[in-house]
């Protein structure tokens, strides 16, 4: 038996697409915001007799999100129904391309602890998004009963399957970060786990290198967060091992992850496909693509994370790991370069974004593109530094105001009084002033104990409230210490 087990994960992610209209219907997908039941026709109802359409706009999308995480699409891809009941389900199947999916053979090169690694992509095939159940109990006779919203049913999705390459739960983790941040600059799924724009199911199975015995497969369903695709997956690979001790409840299935409970519970055993009785749907054409049209949507890619990290990398002599913080989200590395075209110390514009920008952004759980403070906003302050006008500290909360108020820098140092003094005569006085009061410490200094020098410098910072420039504080410290009398 061995000390230490191969974990094997392989993702299936579900990810909405941002198109205006239903996959097979005009209804809309805004189906959040809308009172249940109401975002929906008799094709998205299931009404017998009513005809699909494909939507355009998906299909296009799909193709999109495929070339991004370097798939091959397909010129012939097609719909099946995969039949199985549930009451979210109005049709009793799902429309899926099951046989033939849009696209195949991609892969994403992951950042992990020990290096670079390709993680490939089997296929990513669109499909439609069934409605949403919701459980309610009665508190007046205590009966359980459920509701059905059908405003979901019929949404766009593209069903991203990987093949099993990740070997840890932190891979997986980082796997879907950055599928995610790809998904978002492509502009195809706004990314969001919480609400279920984006969803992840996680295969898990061990492997024991010594005899090659390997677990059964385990599926982890409802992760909708990245920290939960971690710890479901932590928890999930230390409860496997025991089938290694002849654990009869390591099974093949479908577990949940409760996250109030912090555990995967069992959910159903593992259907197997012909359970689903696929067939080729007949009311929907195969869906057929030109060279030309693949091309077309390859142009309307933007530049991906990647690229532009190492482009910032090499324009901006930035350090990488700065980058990679920098393109976070497409919106973030804009932000960066409206700074540095008007601003022309990068790592500066660098640090306060990585630093300062990105804790007020946090604080207020704001995205950048919602907040009061612009690029204008930074090179403002920047400038305000620069120029001698305010201190770094002094700087950090005027750009507080900032996010608060919207004002701009100049003007708030204005109202505040923050304005730095580097008057010398001033601060002078005070030095003195300060030297004079502690002649303790002064013989401290003098006896060689040098350090003492920060605690003057401190002090005529306090009795300045922060605002003495300090450079000329420290100047002026040292030279009237240091003057024989
Ligand atoms: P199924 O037929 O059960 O749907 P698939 O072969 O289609 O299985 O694979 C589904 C997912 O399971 C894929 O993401 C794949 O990478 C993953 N997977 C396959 N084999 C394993 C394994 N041994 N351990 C963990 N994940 C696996
Ligand atoms: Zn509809
Ligand atoms: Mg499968």
């Amino acid at each position: 038996m061995a000390s230490e087990y191969e974990i094997v994960i392989g993702l299936e992610i579900h990810a909405q697409l941002l198109t205006r209209t239903k996959m097979f219907c005009g209804c809309s997908t805004e189906y959040a915001f809308n009172e249940p039941n109401t975002n929906v026709c008799p094709v998205c109802m299931g009404m017998p007799g009513a005809l699909p359409i494909t939507n355009e706009e998906a299909i296009r999308f799909g193709v999109k999100a495929a070339l991004a995480i370097n798939c091959h699409v397909n010129l012939y891809s097609r719909f099946d129904r995969k039949n199985y009941f549930y009451p979210d389900l109005p049709k009793g199947y799902q429309i899926t391309q099951y046989k033939y999916p849009l696209a195949e053979h991609g892969y994403l090169t992951i950042e992990t602890s020990t290096g670079e690694k390709k993680i490939r992509i089997r296929r990513l095939h669109l499909e439609e998004d069934a409605g949403k159940l919701m459980h309610q109990a009665d508190k007046i006779d205590t009966a359980e009963y459920s509701l059905v919203d059908l405003n979901r049913a019929g949404v766009p999705l593209a069903e991203i399957v990987t093949e099993p390459d990740m070997s840890s739960p932190q891979e997986a983790k980082i796997f879907m970060e950055k599928l995610r941040n790809i998904l978002r600059y492509t502009e195809v799924c706004n990314g969001n786990l919480e609400e279920g724009s984006l969803r992840c199911d996680a295969n898990i199975s061990l492997r024991d290198p010594e005899t090659g015995n390997v677990t059964p497969r385990v599926e982890v369903k409802n992760i909708n967060s990245f920290k939960f695709v971690e710890r479901a997956l932590e928890y999930e690979a230390s409860r496997l091992k025991g089938y290694f001790e002849g654990d009869k409840d390591v099974i093949r299935e479908t577990r949940g992850w409760d996250s109030k409970l912090q555990k995967t519970i069992s959910q159903r055993s593992k259907e197997e496909e012909n359970d689903y009785r696929y067939f080729p749907e007949p009311d929907i054409p195969p869906v057929v693509l030109t060279s030309e049209y693949i091309e077309n949507a390859r142009k309307e890619l933007p530049e991906l994370p990647d690229a532009k990290k190492k482009r910032f990398v090499q324009t901006y002599n930035i350090p990488e790991y700065d980058a990679s913080i920098l393109v976070s989200t497409k919106e973030l590395a804009a932000f960066f370069e409206e700074c540095c075209a008007n601003y022309d110390k990068p790592k500066e514009v660098s640090n306060w974004i990585m630093t300062e920008v990105l804790k007020e952004l946090k604080d207020r759980e704001i995205e950048i593109n919602d907040a009061k403070v612009t690029p204008k906003h930074l090179i403002g302050l920047l400038t305000e530094i620069d120029r001698g006008m305010i201190s770094k500290s002094a700087a950090k909360s005027v750009l507080a105001k900032a996010f608060e108020t919207g004002m701009m820098p100049g003007e708030i140092i204005e109202k505040e009084g923050l304005k730095q003094i580097s008057n010398t005569d001033e601060i002078q006085k005070i030095v003195e002033k300060v030297i004079e009061e502690n002649p303790k410490v002064v013989a401290q200094y003098k006896g060689g104990k040098t350090k003492a020098i920060t605690f003057f410098i401190g002090q005529v910072m306090k009795a300045m409230r922060g605002k003495a420039n300090p450079k000329i504080v420290n100047q002026l410290v040292k030279e009237i210490l240091d003057k024989p009398k």
